[in-house]
C-alpha cells in the first residue's frame, strides 16, 4: 500500500469533482471585470461561488471576500479591524489592547507579535488542560483600550473546538470586536457566521480538499475594514486585485461537497479516529499512548487525534513512521522544521514527557477504514521498534 496520509490538517488532496468544475474555467479566459460576454461569464461564476459559499456559512454574499489562503484571511481581518492600511505610515499603538490566546496559529500569533513590537498591549487567555480557551476569563481581559479579541474555533494541533460563540456574545455586550480563524473547522464541523456572531471569519480552501492559492474572510455587515492592497477597487476595495475565478469555483464546489457529505463525513471520521485512538492505547498500552485534547468528542475536529507517546521522541518517530509510510506532524505543520515543542501543548501544561512525543494524524474526506488499519499496524510496529531498541 502506498504511503497513508494522515496529516491533512497539514493540506487535503484536491477532490477530482472540484478538479473538474474549476477546468472550464481554467480554460475560458474571462475577467469578471470586463463588460464583454467572456467576463460577464466569468463574473457569474464568480458570483455564484460568492453566493453558495455564503449560503453553506450563514453569510451573505457581500460579507465574502476572497484572499489567497487563510494567512492572508488572518492578516487582513486582525490589521484591517484596528485600522491598519499598507503599515507604512507611522503609527501611534499606544493605548490599544488585543485580547488573543496562547494557542493560535503562527498566521494569527505572528500578526499579534508585529503588533506587540510596535507597542500594542497584548493579553493572552488562559487555556485548560484540555486546549480549550477559558472564554469567561478570555472576556474578563477586555478593558476601555481593547480593540479586538481573536480566537481561533478549532486548533489545528489537537482539534480543540473553542467557544467562539460565548466569547461573542460577551465581547459584543462591551461593543468589541471578535475575529476567529476557522481554518481547521470550515469543512470538518458545521460553521455559522451569523450565529456565531464574529465581526470576521477566516477559512482556506485547502483544508477541505479545494484548491491552494485561495481562502477567505467574511466581514460583518458594518464592520470597517481598512484594506491591505490597494488596487482596481475590486470586492469593494476591501482585497483588489483580479479574483481567481477557477479557484472560487473550486472552493464553493468543495464546500458543497462538504455540506451533501457532512453528515457521512463526520461519523465515518469519529469512528475511524476512535479506532486508531483505541487500537494504540489496546496494542501500547493506555499509558504509553495519551490523547492530547477535549475527552468530549462534542468539543474536538472529528478527524484530528494528536498522541503522545511517552518517553519517545516525536522527531526519530516522525522520521521512521515515514519511512514506514505513514505521513504525521508535530506541532503545527506551518511551523514543522522547528524542534521547540509545541506552544499549543505547552499552553496545555503537558507535561515534559510527553510534549517531545506528541504526533497528530489528521484523516481527509476520502481516509478509508483500510488505510486506518494499515497505519495502526505500521505505527505499533514502528513505537516497539523504538521501544526495544531504547530497553
Ligand atoms: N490558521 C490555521 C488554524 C491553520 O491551520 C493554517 C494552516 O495550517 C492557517 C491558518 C494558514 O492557512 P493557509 O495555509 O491557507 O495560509
Amino acid at each position: 500500500m502506498p504511503s497513508i496520509d494522515l496529516d491533512q490538517n497539514a493540506t487535503t488532496p484536491l477532490d477530482p469533482e472540484v478538479f473538474e468544475a474549476m477546468r472550464p474555467h481554467w480554460l475560458s479566459g474571462g475577467n469578471p471585470e470586463s463588460r464583454h460576454a467572456l467576463g460577464r461569464g466569468a463574473r457569474r461564476a464568480l458570483e455564484q461561488s460568492r453566493e453558495s459559499i455564503a449560503r453553506i456559512l450563514g453569510a451573505s454574499p457581500d460579507e465574502v471576500v476572497f484572499t489567497s489562503g487563510g494567512t492572508e484571511a488572518n492578516n487582513l481581518a486582525i490589521f484591517g479591524v484596528l485600522g491598519e492600511d499598507s503599515g507604512l505610515r507611522a503609527r501611534d499603538s499606544t493605548g490599544i489592547q488585543i485580547v488573543t490566546s496562547p494557542i493560535e496559529h503562527p498566521a494569527v500569533a505572528e500578526v499579534v507579535g508585529r503588533l506587540a513590537t510596535e507597542g500594542v498591549a497584548i493579553d493572552q487567555a488562559p487555556v485548560e488542560t484540555d486546549g480549550r480557551v477559558d472564554v469567561a476569563a478570555m472576556a474578563a481581559l477586555i478593558r476601555p483600550e481593547t480593540k479586538l479579541l481573536t480566537l481561533m474555533l478549532a486548533n489545528n494541533e489537537t482539534g480543540a473546538i473553542q467557544q467562539v460563540g460565548e466569547l461573542a456574545k460577551l465581547a459584543n455586550l462591551q461593543g468589541v470586536p471578535v475575529h476567529t480563524d476557522a481554518v481547521q473547522a470550515v469543512g470538518r464541523i458545521p460553521v455559522n457566521f451569523r450565529d456565531l456572531g464574529v465581526a470576521t471569519l477566516a477559512a482556506s480552501g485547502h483544508k477541505f480538499h479545494g484548491p491552494g492559492g485561495i481562502g477567505l474572510l467574511l466581514v460583518r455587515k458594518g464592520v470597517k475594514l481598512s484594506p491591505r492592497n490597494f488596487g482596481g477597487g475590486q470586492q469593494n476595495g476591501r482585497r483588489p486585485g483580479t479574483p481567481a475565478v477557477a479557484l472560487t469555483v473550486g472552493m464553493a464546489r468543495a464546500l458543497e461537497r462538504w455540506e451533501n457529505e457532512a453528515k457521512e463525513r463526520s461519523a465515518r471520521w469519529a469512528k475511524l479516529t476512535d479506532r486508531l485512538e483505541s487500537g494504540l492505547s489496546e496494542a501500547l498500552g493506555a499509558d504509553r499512548a495519551i490523547r492530547n485534547g477535549p475527552s468530549d468528542p462534542g468539543n474536538r475536529l472529528p478527524q484530528t487525534l494528536n498522541i503522545s507517546f511517552p518517553g519517545l521522541d516525536g522527531d526519530a518517530l516522525l522520521m521512521q513512521l515515514d519511512l514506514a509510510g505513514v505521513a504525521v506532524s508535530l506541532g503545527s505543520a506551518c511551523a514543522s522544521g522547528a524542534t521547540e515543542p509545541s506552544p499549543t501543548l505547552k499552553a496545555m501544561k503537558i507535561p515534559e514527557d510527553r510534549l517531545r512525543a506528541s504526533v497528530r494524524m489528521s484523516l481527509g474526506a476520502r481516509t478509508t477504514e483500510n488505510e486506518v488499519e494499515e497505519a495502526l499496524a505500521r505505527i505499533i510496529a514502528v513505537v516497539e521498534r523504538i521501544r526495544s531498541a531504547q530497553d
